[in-house]
C-alpha cells in the first residue's frame, strides 16, 4: 500500500530544510542521519561565520535543527544508516540499522541529502605538505581555530604574521579527474582572511588564486570587502611546492599576471580543498540505483528545469550530495526536493481515488 511519509537521508542543512518543508506542507517524515547528532559539516567541523554576514554558525544552525526537532510531524532516527530498499515507487520499505538494531520504515517518496567530503590533500598533491608539516592546515582546520576565535602556528602556538591560501585544492585538475570547481572554497577563502584579519590585524594575508570564482552576493559582499576593507592581497598564481625554511615555510610558484617564478616565507599555508561526494552519497546512491555523474555526485537528468528528481521514480536528492553547493543553492534545492515529493505523493493518492 502507498505511503505519505517521505524519508530524507542526510541531516545536513540540506536535510533539515527538506524534513523541514515536508512538515511545513503537512505530510509526515521520518529523517535519517548517520552520525549522532544533526547539522551535517557546519556542526561537524564547527564552522566560524557564516556568510555573508559572519553570524556565529552554530545559534543559526541549531534553529534549522530546532524547527525539525520540536515538530511532531518529524521522526528523527540519529546513528542510523539504510542497508536495503524494497518495494516500488510510492510504497518503498527500507531496512534501517542504528546500534545494532534492525528496523524496518515505510515510505512513498525518499530525499537523498547525504551531502560531500573534503578531498584529501595527501592523495594527490603531496607537494603541500599537509601531513609533513603542522602550519600546512585545510580550509576545515582553519574554521575550527577561528571558531574558538583564536589563530596560532600549530608548530609553536604563536601567531602567525604572514599567512597564505591556495586555492583549487583537489578541483579544477584533470590529473587527479576532478575538472570541476568546488564553487563555494574561493568565497569561504575570502571570508576565512577577512576573520583572520579582524583577529590578527598587524597579519598579512594572501590568496594565489588561477582565478576568482564568485557568484551572487559573495562578490560585493565578500570579496571586494577582503580586498578594500581588509587589504587582503589577492595574486593570481600557481602554487607548486612548500618546503620548510628555518621555522618558516617556503611558498613556492609563479605569479602568472607577471609571468615570473615567486617565492614567499609565510608563517601558515591554508589549503582550500575542494567538495567531493561523500562517501554516504556513494553508497546512497548504489543502494537506491540511482544514477551518479563522473565524479560520484547524484544526476538529475532534468536539470536545470528539475534539479532534484534522480533518474529513479520517487526518489529525489538536494543540497551537495548534488554536486558541491553553498547554504544558499543548498536550501533552495531542499525545498524544491520537499515541494517535489511531496507532490509526486500526493499526485498517486489522487489517481487511486479517481
Ligand atoms: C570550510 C567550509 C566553510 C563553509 N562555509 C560556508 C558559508 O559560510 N556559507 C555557505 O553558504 N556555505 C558554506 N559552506 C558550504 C556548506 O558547508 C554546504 O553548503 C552545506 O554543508 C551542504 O549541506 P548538505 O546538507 O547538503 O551536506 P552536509 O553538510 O555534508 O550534510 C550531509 C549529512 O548527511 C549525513 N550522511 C551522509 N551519509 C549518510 C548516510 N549514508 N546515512 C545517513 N546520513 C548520512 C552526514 O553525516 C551529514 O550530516 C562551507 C563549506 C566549507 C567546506
Ligand atoms: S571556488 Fe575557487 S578555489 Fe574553489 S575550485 Fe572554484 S575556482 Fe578553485
Amino acid at each position: 500500500m502507498s505511503s505519505k511519509t517521505v524519508v530524507v537521508i542526510g541531516g545536513g542543512p540540506g536535510g533539515l530544510r527538506a524534513a523541514h518543508g515536508v512538515v511545513e506542507i503537512g505530510e509526515k517524515v521520518v529523517l535519517i542521519e548517520q552520525r549522532g547528532f544533526l547539522g551535517g559539516n557546519p556542526v561537524a567541523e564547527s564552522y566560524a561565520g557564516l556568510t555573508p554576514h559572519g553570524e556565529p554558525a552554530q545559534p543559526q544552525i541549531r534553529q534549522m535543527i530546532d524547527l525539525v526537532i520540536s515538530h511532531p510531524g518529524a521522526d528523527v532516527r540519529l546513528g542510523t544508516e539504510v542497508t536495503r530498499m524494497v518495494g516500488e515507487p510510492g510504497a518503498f520499505t527500507l531496512s534501517l540499522r542504528s546500534d545494532g538494531l534492525a528496523q524496518t520504515v515505510e515510505c512513498g517518496a525518499v530525499i537523498i541529502a547525504t551531502g560531500f567530503g573534503h578531498f584529501d590533500p595527501g592523495r594527490s598533491t603531496q607537494m603541500y605538505g599537509y601531513y609533513e608539516f603542522a602550519d600546512v592546515i585545510t580550509q576545515p582546520d582553519l574554521e575550527v581555530m577561528l571558531s574558538e576565535h583564536r589563530l596560532l602556528r600549530p608548530s609553536n602556538g604563536q601567531p602567525p604574521e604572514r599567512i597564505c591560501f591556495v586555492q583549487c585544492v583537489g578541483s579544477r585538475d584533470r590529473q587527479i579527474g576532478n575538472e570541476y570547481c568546488s564553487k563555494v572554497c574561493c568565497g569561504v577563502a575570502s571570508k576565512e582572511a577577512i576573520e583572520i584579519r579582524r583577529l590578527l590585524p598587524g597579519s598579512k594575508v594572501f590568496i594565489f588564486y588561477i582565478d576568482m570564482r564568485m557568484y551572487g552576493y559573495w562578490e560585493n559582499e565578500i570579496y571586494w570587502p577582503a580586498q578594500e576593507q581588509h587589504h587582503v592581497q589577492f595574486v593570481k598564481g600557481l602554487i607548486t611546492e612548500v618546503l620548510p625554511k628555518g621555522d618558516r615555510l617556503l611558498v613556492r610558484g609563479e605569479d602568472t599576471t607577471m609571468g615570473r617564478p615567486m617565492e614567499l616565507l609565510m608563517d601558515l599555508v591554508v589549503l582550500s580543498v575542494g567538495m567531493e561526494p561523500s562517501s554516504g552519497t556513494r553508497q546512497v546512491a548504489k543502494l537506491f540505483g540511482v544514477r551518479q555523474n563522473k565524479y560520484g555526485f547524484v544526476d538529475a537528468p532534468g536539470a536545470p528545469l528539475d534539479p532534484v528528481s534522480t533518474d529513479r521514480e520517487g526518489i529525489f536528492a538536494c543540497g551537495a550530495a548534488l554536486g558541491p553547493a553553498d547554504l544558499e543553492d543548498t536550501v533552495s534545492s531542499a525545498a524544491g526536493a520537499a515541494v517535489k515529493a511531496v507532490g509526486y505523493l500526493r499526485s498517486r493518492s489522487a489517481a487511486a481515488l479517481s
